[in-house]
């Protein structure tokens, strides 16, 4: 059984005072902050804890006394609940010796912005200005944000920050409601913050985006976030791009796919058109025969990657156009053909929907 009084160097008959006083000596020498990477520091920091906050309350203790630890309620989850104790303990001197908060330089948050472009922006490279807001000290206060006088003493605190009430047997420390821990209210608000002491600000920066982007890709624009509090350094900035959908490219990754309507006399016949670019037009060979949905590649014509000259390709997807309106010439043309190529009826029917499904579907890729 754990003997919680020599675990703190005590022995039964210690007032709450001495047990007090107990822990604080030896929580302090013991503390994970003064002994990293000490596992055996660590472990009797633990164990110090688990007797304090048994023998720091009344009713445990007598049941500790009684019955010994398994008297004591389970201190399996007694991190949680000890933190408030420490806190409560330590708090005054420990925030300032252990968290670097003394000094108040602190460095300014990160900002988010995001910012939308076009797929032809995305794929030559771009350059934006963007309008930015960014929280910056008040010039008309100082900072202060009182506009004549100073700031007043918080009469809750009396300056102090925090306040200390009483807690069954020990005194307990919180941070002041009324000023936030400032020690200080503001009774006469600089008009021009409000009495924030900061502003909103807007300003225009230049943002050049490399060719390639893609959804989501994200630039970071070191020292342009928020400043930093009291000579702190600044955050950055980071902006997200979104690239818009396209009416005629479809893109994935470095790839970029579109669909073009060839006529059933220059599917079957073999025909050159004129196809988009994502920067121009480009001329394709087709070869007589070609089949609905087939897929034809025009290298290096898509996405390039950023930071290289490697750009994906473009690929075609062709779709045979059925005209709805035939003049009484292309119908007897078309007849004549049909007869030719035994073609009439509806044979084939099935293997030619399936084949427009495709098409419309954008299967029957190469
Ligand atoms: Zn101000
Ligand atoms: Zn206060």
């Amino acid at each position: 059984m754990k003997d919680y009084y020599r675990i703190l160097g005590t022995d039964s008959n210690a007032t709450q005072d001495d047990l007090k006083k107990a822990y604080r000596r030896l929580a302090l020498k013991c503390h994970p902050d003064r002994n990293p990477d000490d596992k055996e520091a660590e472990e009797r920091f633990k164990e110090i804890n688990e007797a304090y906050t048994c023998l720091c309350d009344p009713q445990k203790r007598m049941n500790y006394d009684r019955f010994g630890a398994a008297g004591a309620p389970s201190f399996e989850g007694f991190t949680g609940g000890f933190g408030d104790i420490f806190e409560n303990i330590f708090g005054d001197f420990f925030g300032d010796a252990f968290s670097g908060r003394a000094s108040g330089r602190a460095r300014g948050s990160d900002l988010r912005f995001d910012l939308n472009i076009t797929l032809e922006e995305a794929a030559s490279g771009t350059e934006k200005s963007i309008n930015i807001p960014r929280w910056q000290g008040c010039v008309k206060c100082g900072g202060s944000g009182s506009k004549d006088k100073g700031p007043s003493v918080c009469p809750a605190c009396k300056g102090a920050g925090h306040v200390r009430f009483q807690q069954g047997f020990f005194s307990v420390s919180r941070t002041c409601s009324r000023c936030h821990g400032q020690g200080s209210i503001i009774t006469d608000p600089c008009e021009a913050c409000g009495g924030l002491g900061k502003v909103k600000n807007y300003r225009d920066i230049t943002v050049k985006v490399p060719a390639g982007v893609d959804t989501d890709t994200r630039l970071k624009i070191a020292g342009e976030g928020e400043s930093g509090v009291r000579g702190g350094p600044a955050g950055d900035l980071y902006i997200v791009t979104g690239v818009e959908e396209h009416p005629f490219f479809k893109r994935e990754g470095m790839n970029l796919y579109c669909k073009a309507p060839l006529s059933f006399p220059q599917a079957a016949l073999g025909a050159e058109i004129e196809v988009r670019t994502i920067d121009g037009s480009h001329k394709l060979r087709i070869p007589p025969g070609t089949q609905p949905g087939e897929g034809f590649r025009l290298k290096g014509m898509g996405m390039p990657r950023p930071g290289s000259r490697h750009k994906g390709d473009q690929i075609v997807i062709v779709n045979i156009a059925v005209p709805k309106h035939l003049n009484q010439r292309q119908r007897e043309l078309l007849e004549e053909l049909a007869k030719t190529a035994g073609m009439q009826g509806d044979t084939d029917s099935k293997g030619l929907k399936k084949k427009l499904k495709d098409i419309f579907t954008g299967a029957g890729t190469q």
